[in-house]
């Protein structure tokens, strides 16, 4: 087994610990190689250190014999480790209680950790997400440089905040890409008539993903545009709001004419429906 570095090496022992409730203690570690054995007297031992040919690290020794019990606490359940065990977690959910991770560990792994190291854990979760989502927002310009760059005639807009901009800060505030060669396959073959889908996007910068759906005759979906919004857009009205979800219900579930054509009235009724339900018309249902 082999590691690009000594760091990578000693959390992988770490996650070893914690799957396997293994207590096991540092006999030496340092920037090239590490030691360990269990805390009793057992006959485990593991030694890593760099390989002579290249700039890999090896694991040398691993004799994986017990003589011991599963252990309640863990002293190789460091902060560093809870910090990438919780990170996903935290991620999709910032409000992730201490109270939640404690009960998880316990659960997942019978493992006692303080409350003091949990609380470590996971702030140090939360930096290293804040460090690797405001790095992201940097690189969002040049990733659309590039993609207009290596796809001529592609759309991409990026909106930053006026209102913050005018405090000399920058900030997210939508996002509009559509590749050349989706509009114009859409133009040459897809069917006229443009579905929309859209989700919520988890994390701590969270928003709305909604994209503009294509068909062709074969009845294959194709993305055509995406957005990133940073809030739910707002329909003019409750009426059309609702008008909009039974039609969206609808479309997958109406199983008799009688219903589409129903279905098809009310989409009518929307101002921005007519377009629609013609082409909806032009194209009958299909079982
Ligand atoms: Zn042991």
């Amino acid at each position: 087994m082999t590691f690009k570095d000594i760091k990578e090496a000693r959390r992988a022992v770490n996650f070893y610990a914690l799957a396997n409730r293994r207590g096991l203690q540092v006999i030496k570690t340092d920037s090239t190689r590490a030691s360990y054995k269990c805390a009793t007297d057992c006959p485990f031992r593991c030694y890593i250190s760099q390989d002579g040919n290249s700039d890999s690290y090896q694991m040398k020794t691993w004799k994986d014999v017990y003589t011991c019990h599963h252990c309640f606490k863990n002293p190789r359940v460091d902060q560093n480790t809870l910090a990438h065990l919780f990170k996903r977690k935290v991620s999709y959910n910032p409000q992730y209680s201490l109270k939640e991770m404690k009960d998880d560990l316990e659960t997942g792994f019978e493992l006692n950790v303080s409350m003091s190291k949990l609380k470590r854990g996971k702030n140090l979760a939360l930096k290293k997400l804040e460090g690797s989502f405001v790095d992201d927002y940097k690189k969002l310009e040049a990733y659309g440089q590039e993609l207009r760059q290596s796809n001529p005639g592609t759309d991409v807009v990026i909106n930053i905040s006026k209102d913050v901009l005018e405090e000399g800060k920058r900030k997210f505030l939508r996002m509009y890409i559509c590749f050349n060669a989706l509009k114009m396959d859409w133009k040459d073959g897809l069917r006229l008539f443009i579905g929309l889908d859209g989700t919520f996007l988890m994390g701590r910068y969270k928003g709305q993903l909604l994209v503009a759906i294509g068909q062709d005759n074969m009845n294959h979906f194709y993305p055509l545009a995406w957005v990133v919004v940073d809030k739910m857009l707002e329909l003019e009205d409750d009426m059309q709001k609702g008008l909009l979800d039974d039609v969206r219900n609808w479309s997958a579930w109406s199983t008799y004419e009688e219903d589409f054509k129903d279905q098809l009235k009310k989409l009518d009724e929307i101002s921005y429906g007519t377009v629609a339900a013609k082409y909806l018309l032009h194209y009958p249902p299909q079982a």
